[in-house]
């Protein structure tokens, strides 16, 4: 056996992050508190497996897209099917509709999801190969007012964390004016095809509206004259983006159109858009989404009319502050003598009912157990030593107060709410003890 010194660590993998301390905090702030407002939306929880068949994310997400061409973690299992941890929410999600025949039941279906990513990208502030998503899907609403209110869903969401942000909306037509645009687009490109970038000279090709978004910047200068597709749609679509635009104009939700915006996946169709912080740097997306009402059909479904998002959790953490109202009480509970510590453990248990509560086994003098309790983050130092277990009481500091009292043990234990404010006198919730 190797000797301890020789062992090798080993390590997460690249772009792979463990979830952990203040990032854990954070995280379940989010993912808690987005999933109560995605509830009030009337969305319900969904997860679908993180490994799915390769053919899911050929088919939804497209053959074009630099998900599907580069990105996926896909290999034969050992029963020789062709899989992929997933690199998106929205394919699987769909995959689950069509499973069901939900396609042919009718109805609205809304659901939200959470969890883990995979793309194998090049890893970078914002940019990571294992990242989490929330996301919300919408199944059987056609109406532009379902674009509008998903869209006010998350700005609900980035209100509610006081994120900053600029919402950017564009429409991609339908199949009714998209393949007459497409075309046109194609005719302008090859004009000067051989100056575009050679990922730009192959999308001219496979998705050309995709050489509108292109990062680098002398493809950006070369079809800087392109046609739009938002100046060739067709009278509905023209009609449902200007409604769009009425809608969010009447809730007071600041947009502007962005034509060039036109997402990365292939099934998007009409609105879509991008929320975008104006707070971090480069990989400043925070959610993203559209209209899909051809997905269902790509998957072998009936057609109907789809609408979703996704919004990166690391990404929007970077922006995120708990907020003093919703940080919890933690109370501290220990022992100052040897002979204390089953009285304590009884009443960290009975505490705990109601209260996030910590406890220390070691017994030791205040002064001690105060610093211990500050690790701890405690608002609340309880402590019990052998004159209190005579008499069945605790002592009691609210350290934000500094106030300290001595009071009925079974009153501590069964109390609920300790501190309110600061300014809230510990007394006024705990009887002091007469003696
Ligand atoms: P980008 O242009 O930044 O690559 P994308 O168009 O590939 O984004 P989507 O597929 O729309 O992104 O995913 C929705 C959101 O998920 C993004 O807006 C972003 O916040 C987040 N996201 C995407 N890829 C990553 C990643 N590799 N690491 C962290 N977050 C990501
Ligand atoms: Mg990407």
């Amino acid at each position: 056996m190797a000797s301890k010194g020789n062992v090798k660590t080993i390590q997460s993998l690249r772009g792979m992050k463990d979830v952990v301390n203040d990032d854990s905090k954070l995280f379940t702030y989010f993912v808690e508190n987005a999933s109560a407002i995605a509830k009030r939306y009337g969305f319900s929880y969904m997860e679908t497996p993180i490994l799915e068949e390769t053919a899911l994310f050929k088919r939804s997400v497209g053959e074009s897209s630099d998900i599907v061409n580069k990105e996926m973690y896909n290999f034969t299992d050992k029963g020789e099917n062709e899989v992929c941890l997933r690199p998106e929410g929205t394919a699987g999600v769909v995959r689950h509709f069509v499973e069901k025949k939900l396609d042919r039941a009718g109805g609205t279906f809304r659901w939200y999801y959470h969890g883990p990513m995979f793309r194998y990208e090049r890893p970078q502030k914002g940019r990571l190969r294992q990242f989490h998503q929330f996301g919300c899907e919408v199944f059987g609403q056609a109406s532009v007012y379902e674009d509008a209110n998903v869209i006010m869903m998350i700005k609900d969401i980035l209100d509610y964390f006081e994120i900053d942000f600029t919402l950017e909306i564009n429409s991609l037509g339908d199949h009714t004016c998209m393949p007459q645009y497409r075309e046109k687009l194609i005719n302008h490109l090859n004009s000067f095809k051989d100056e575009l970038c050679p990922d730009c000279q192959k999308r001219i090709e496979t998705n050309p509206i995709r050489v509108l978004d292109c990062k680098v910047e002398k493809c950006n200068e070369l079809t800087k004259d392109a046609p739009m597709i938002t100046d060739n749609l067709s009278e509905q679509c023209d009609e449902e983006f200007n409604k769009l635009k009425e809608i969010l104009e009447y809730n007071d939700v600041p947009y502007v159109v962005n034509k060039t915006m036109v997402r990365g996946l292939d099934y998007y169709s009409k609105t879509a858009f991008e929320f975008i912080s104006n707070e971090i740097g480069a990989q400043s997306t925070i959610a993203a989404g559209g209209r899909y009402d051809r997905l269902v059909e790509f998957l072998g479904g009936r057609e109907t009319p789809g609408f979703g998002f996704a919004c990166g959790i690391e990404r929007l953490l970077e922006l995120i502050k708990v907020k003093e109202s919703q940080k919890e009480e933690i109370v501290y509970i220990g022992a100052l003598d040897e002979s204390c510590l089953n009285a304590v453990l009884k009443t960290a248990n009975a505490k705990r009912k109601t209260t996030k509560t910590f406890i220390e086994y070691t017994p030791r003098g205040f002064g001690k157990h105060f610093k211990l309790a500050e690790k701890a983050e405690a608002s609340i130092v309880a402590l019990i030593g052998e004159k209190e277990l005579a008499e069945g009481t605790i002592y009691v500091k609210n350290i934000e107060t500094r106030e300290e009292v001595t009071m009925d043990l079974n009153i501590f234990s069964s109390k609920t709410t300790m501190i309110n404010k600061k300014a809230s006198n510990i007394t006024d919730t705990f009887p002091k003890i007469e003696k």
